[in-house]
């Protein structure tokens, strides 16, 4: 039995004082849950402040990137140690925005998740096509090289301890959400990726989230699907009243 996630990606939203406005609000509306883990991502800038006001709560904060070094001259970096220190315990790597705005390529995600994961922190890896290449047929080639490309020289107990993202880039932020049908198709192909890769064993428990355009009216669906083990929200994250919804589906 895979115990569900909903993490929050806030992107490059709110201030410190946002950020504490939305605790306050969202703690009191998740307080009885207990059929998910939940993870919120603020801006780095906000780490230390949303680690303060998660206390008392479950609520776990993670990174939206960090970098595989430990320390140097990498100006604008911030290291897997950096992220342990505020009380971060998980980092987004591969988003899709960070491929296109920023040129992350399945190598330096691959570097990035060996270090988080050397550093014990929690990594939610996201891969996912963009709309020309769904169109073309090619989401399961797309899918099976971000995989080996992404995942390459993990041990199994390693791959079945990470959480990964299947993030259609067509439906992020977008307001399309792929159909139920559409995401547990490519998550079960994932699955199997993970499966001939490291063993069924740890493809079995390895956690596969769904995101894009993921909303309190969609939730259900998706998490009625079997290799749906939760969802990564970003624009619906933002909102504590929504964010709740789609904790407490
Ligand atoms: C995301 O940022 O990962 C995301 C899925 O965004 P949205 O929910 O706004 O589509």
């Amino acid at each position: 039995m895979r115990r569900p996630v909903i993490a929050g990606n806030w992107k490059m939203y709110k201030t410190l004082a946002e950020t504490r406005a939305f605790f306050e609000a969202f703690k009191p509306l998740v307080v009885g849950t207990k059929k998910c883990d939940i993870v919120i991502a603020p801006p780095f800038t906000a780490l230390a402040a949303a680690v303060e006001a998660a206390k008392g709560s479950s609520i776990a904060i993670a990174a939206q990137d960090a970098y595989w070094e430990c320390e140097g001259a990498f100006t604008g970096e911030i290291s897997m140690g950096m992220l342990l220190e505020t009380g971060c315990r998980a980092v987004i790597l591969g988003h899709s925005e960070r491929r296109q705005y920023f040129g992350e390529t399945d190598a330096t995600v691959n570097r990035k998740l060996r270090a988080a994961v050397a550093a014990g922190l929690q990594p939610i890896v996201c891969v996912g096509e963009r709309l020309e290449e769904r169109e073309a047929g090619k989401t399961e080639e797309v899918l099976e090289r971000q995989f080996s490309g992404g995942m390459a020289a993990l041990t199994d107990a390693e791959f079945s301890r990470i959480l990964i993202a299947y993030e259609p880039v067509w439906a992020i932020g977008t307001g399309r959400t792929a159909t139920p049908e559409i995401a547990e198709e490519a998550q079960r192909f994932i699955r199997r990726l993970g499966a001939k890769k490291f063993g069924a064993d740890g493809a079995a428990t390895c956690r596969i989230l769904y995101g894009g355009s993921v909303k309190p009216e969609n939730i259900r669906g998706l998490m009625a699907q079997e290799d749906i083990d939760g969802a990564l929200v970003g624009g619906a994250s933002l909102d504590p009243r929504a964010f709740s919804e789609i904790v407490n589906y």
